[in-house]
């Protein structure tokens, strides 16, 4: 078969441009190059095209060929008979995230799907990048081990190579770190961090070898890759990351050192995105592994791909020994206060959440919390919670792992997509009847069985009114809405604000004619008074004064709490088994008050 040769020049990095040089046998009179519309692990159609400059067409002789647009991500050239065609383009790219180009004087990320249009007709055909860089780079990728530039990477075909990010760097912001684990993996870090702290780059990688060989040994010791790179951009503007199947692009904010909470978050992404290398990148339904770069690819089941991947990233932490239970539960707890600070839960089920995601959770709008959940949050939640069911039903024989070591074996490990109803597979793994908590959790919108299945480990969870706030004198009451500085962002149904008239992009400026100039104060007003009381809101509607009254009602709880049990019997003995702690007795393991997003 004809392969695909592509040559990256990146010369004039320092103004975000990567030249791409295409060269193909062209299969007859006309070839339609495209490029992606969208990428797999990012579910929005992003018009990789619109990055596109400068397209030209040549034969072999050098000659300038025909071109013209057929859609908006593809490009029609007329051969004219010529045996070779190549087609030369620029690409800016200057928006750093996971899955998108960041290109500048010290590095380049370059995100397959955005960087290489391809013949429609080869997208299985060999590919072969030479990639050029400035003097003093080097390279990463899961598609090649050595770091020296200039270099030529191979893909097996088109997906391998949109599935296989290029990061070069320059070597004074671009440090590269052995990770001791049982596969050979590395750490790159591109950009600065912040000074001092405790938590080096060197006890990260450390950390991360253990993480890794956790993974391995949960999924039964295979290891589908040949060798593993984390790709770790530091920088204030973005958090993220994306899985791939041998490496993975993490953004993090330099301050990882600052406080064990942060170092945690850090060791939790990267976690996450590794795990990914089997659930979700070969643990997956057809339509993630089949599908069309030009639109939508729908699937019911990123729960199972997010939801379980969101539980196992921090699990693992706790298996691996880098964290402890207590700062296990505050992880999990810290998900449910979000959760319970979620109306839209009630209305869409997990299921829903996964196949809408595309105009749902990647196209966010004010309606949003009202109508959504995310699968990653429900998700990950709902299997902590059945993972303590499997263990409690099974007096301990079963737990989620054998469900995750059953879709590696039947459908990961075999390339095979996994069916969209898995109850079937959690059911054999586990020898259960799962048909309730499916249809009511998975299915349905009820929420993870949280509290019942923490008794049983001998943990209560608790919910209340921020204490601190009851004791400064302030009533848990509440509008009704989501604040950003004092203009409204979200209006609950059925809510205080609702009931009253407010709007989301209403500007809140005063209750009983004293100003509101931001959430404390809006706090402030409203706490003073008791539910059932009525106020007057006046707010900026279009730059139009509206004062309307208002019914304070009672607030939801803020605070939560996990709690051990005293005297927790044979429940201690199943907390041991399951966090590898002895039980804690009364002690409060975990709390959270959630003061941010409603007033
Ligand atoms: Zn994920």
């Amino acid at each position: 078969m004809t392969s695909l040769r592509y040559t990256v020049n990146l010369d004039a990095a320092d103004r975000h441009l990567a030249e791409v040089t295409l060269r193909f046998s062209p299969p007859g009179d006309t070839a339609d190059v495209t490029m992606p519309a969208w990428c797999p692990g990012s579910y929005l159609i992003r018009d990789y095209a619109r990055f596109v400059r400068d397209l030209r067409a040549a034969n072999e002789a050098g000659a300038a060929l025909p071109v013209h647009k057929t859609d908006k991500s593809t490009w029609r050239i007329e051969t004219g008979g010529a045996r070779e065609v190549s087609v030369t383009y620029t690409l800016y790219g200057h928006d750093l995230t996971v899955r998108t180009n960041h290109v500048d004087g010290t590095h380049a990320f370059l995100h397959g799907p955005a960087t290489f249009l391809y013949p429609a007709a080869l997208r299985g055909a060999p590919v072969e990048v030479a990639i050029r860089a400035p003097a003093g780079w080097t390279l990463a990728t899961g598609m090649r081990w050595e770091e020296s530039l200039p270099a030529t990477v191979t893909a097996a075909n088109i997906d391998e190579l949109c599935d296989q990010p290029i990061h070069a760097g320059h070597g004074a912001v671009t440090r590269q770190l052995a990770v001791p684990a049982k596969v050979p993996t590395r750490l790159v870090i591109w950009g600065d961090r912040s000074p001092g702290g405790v938590f080096t780059e060197t006890r990260l990688a450390e950390d991360l070898g253990a993480i890794v060989d956790d993974h391995i040994a949960r999924m039964g010791g295979d290891i589908p890759f040949p060798h593993y790179t984390f790709v770790l951009m530091l920088s204030h503007e973005a958090y993220g990351g994306l899985e791939h199947r041998a490496s993975s692009i993490n953004l993090y904010h330099p301050h990882f050192a600052a406080s064990r909470k942060a170092y945690e978050g850090l060791l939790e992404l990267l976690s996450h995105e590794l795990f990914h290398a089997w659930n979700g990148k070969r643990i997956a339904p057809k339509p993630l592994l089949d599908f069309d770069y030009s639109r939508e690819a729908y699937t019911p089941c990123l729960w199972v791909m997010e939801g379980l991947t969101s539980h196992y990233d921090r699990f693992a932490l706790r298996t691996s020994g880098r964290v402890t239970a207590k700062s296990f539960l505050d992880k999990v707890l810290d998900d449910w206060a979000r959760l319970m600070a979620t109306p839209g839960r009630a209305k869409q089920s997990l299921e829903q959440s996964s196949f809408d995601a595309w105009i749902k959770l990647y196209k966010p709008d004010e309606s949003n919390v009202n109508t959504t959940v995310s699968y990653y949050l429900k998700g990950g939640l709902a299997m902590f919670a059945l993972d303590l069911q499997i263990r409690r039903r099974t007096e301990g024989a079963r737990t989620l792992d054998d469900v995750l070591r059953l879709l590696w074996t039947r459908y990961g490990a075999r390339g095979e997509a996994h069916p969209d109803d898995l109850q079937p597979v959690f059911e054999e793994a586990t020898g259960l009847s799962l048909g309730e908590v499916f249809d009511r959790v998975i299915r349905g919108t009820d929420d993870p069985d949280l509290a019942e299945e923490l008794r049983h480990v001998g943990l209560e969870l608790r919910t209340s009114a921020d204490p601190a706030q009851v004791a400064d004198g302030a009533s848990a009451v509440w509008l009704g809405a989501t604040v950003s500085g004092n203009k409204l962002t979200g209006v609950l149904d059925g809510g205080p604000a609702q009931a009253a008239g407010l709007s989301p992009g209403d500007e809140l400026i005063a209750i009983d004619g004293f100003r509101t100039a931001g959430e404390a104060e809006i706090r402030n007003l409203a706490g003073a008074r008791k539910a059932g009381d009525e106020v007057a809101v006046s707010v900026f509607r279009r730059h139009r004064l509206v004062t309307t009254p208002l019914v304070l009602a009672a607030a939801p709880p803020t605070r939560y709490e996990i709690a051990g049990i005293a005297d927790a019997g044979p429940a201690a003995a199943r907390y041991q088994a399951w966090l590898g702690e002895p039980h804690p007795g009364a002690a409060v393991l975990a709390t959270i008050t959630t003061t941010a997003r409603w007033v």
